[in-house]
């Protein structure tokens, strides 16, 4: 499949005037980290998105699987509107947070998860609330066990499987990134505008969908690979280089 897969072109910079910005974090607007905390705050990406914002009216929303805490720490908490959790926690742009209850088959995944991550060093258990995620990039060998023990625990319990880059991730049943994004378009900041979503992971093909049927369209960040994505940046330098073009 991928020897069939050509590189996309390249998105024209972004129209301040009538689009709105969905991004990505990881993989986007920050190289992938061994571990999730070795993302950190990074002053020229804040003033950069800060920029963007301001010169799109405040159409600019991060659309991201960390949690909201994570976005602020990492975004020096500057970026008001946020889709985390994979879309899962949505907050509105004045601030207003919208979670649903935790499922009650967390606990127990999270403690079959760190159980299995014990084995390894390098396997790590993050929860996030309304999902745990089993991360083993450190632990690559470990990768077709944690997966197995993943959908198992998803089979067991009744909570979605969210396969990720060298990630396992157990979610409370809800919206995803694209029905995130449908939402703030509904809203009277965004309404009307072209909408834009760049990422770089699989669950951000969802949203490449939404924004493509909102009359947008989806930027793929990374090596080429089959997508609803109509253009392609190479990695998150051209993300930033593109970013910059904004005008
Ligand atoms: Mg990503």
């Amino acid at each position: 499949m991928d020897s069939l897969t050509v590189a996309l072109p390249a998105p024209r910079p972004l129209r301040l005037a009538d689009s709105a910005l969905f991004i990505d974090l990881d993989g986007t607007l920050a190289p992938i980290a061994e571990r999730p905390q070795d993302v950190g705050p990074d002053p020229r990406r804040t003033d950069l998105l800060e920029r963007l914002r301001e010169g799109l009216s405040g159409r600019l929303a991060i659309v991201t699987g960390r949690t909201l805490e994570d976005v602020d720490r990492i975004l020096e908490g500057r970026l008001p509107c946020v889709a985390a959790v994979h879309g899962l926690v949505f907050r509105e742009c004045d601030g207003t947070v919208h979670a649903p209850p935790p499922h009650p088959g967390l606990g127990a995944a999270t403690e079959a998860l760190r159980a299995f991550a014990a084995c390894d060093s390098g396997l790590i258990v993050e929860e996030k609330g309304a999902s745990v995620a089993l991360h083993f990039r450190l632990a690559r060998g470990r990768a077709a066990d944690a997966r197995a023990v993943a959908r198992q625990i998803a089979a067991e319990t009744g909570l979605a499987l969210q396969e990720g880059d060298m990630v396992e991730e157990l979610r409370t049943p809800g919206p995803a990134k694209g029905d995130s994004i449908r939402t703030f378009m509904q809203s009277a900041r965004f309404k009307g505008a072209h909408p834009v979503f760049a990422g770089d992971d699989a669950t951000d093909e969802h949203g490449f969908q939404a924004v493509e049927r909102l009359g947008g369209y989806g930027v793929l960040v990374g090596r080429p690979r089959p997508t609803h994505a109509r253009f392609g940046l190479r990695d998150v330098d051209a993300v930033m280089a593109w970013l910059e073009a904004a005008r």
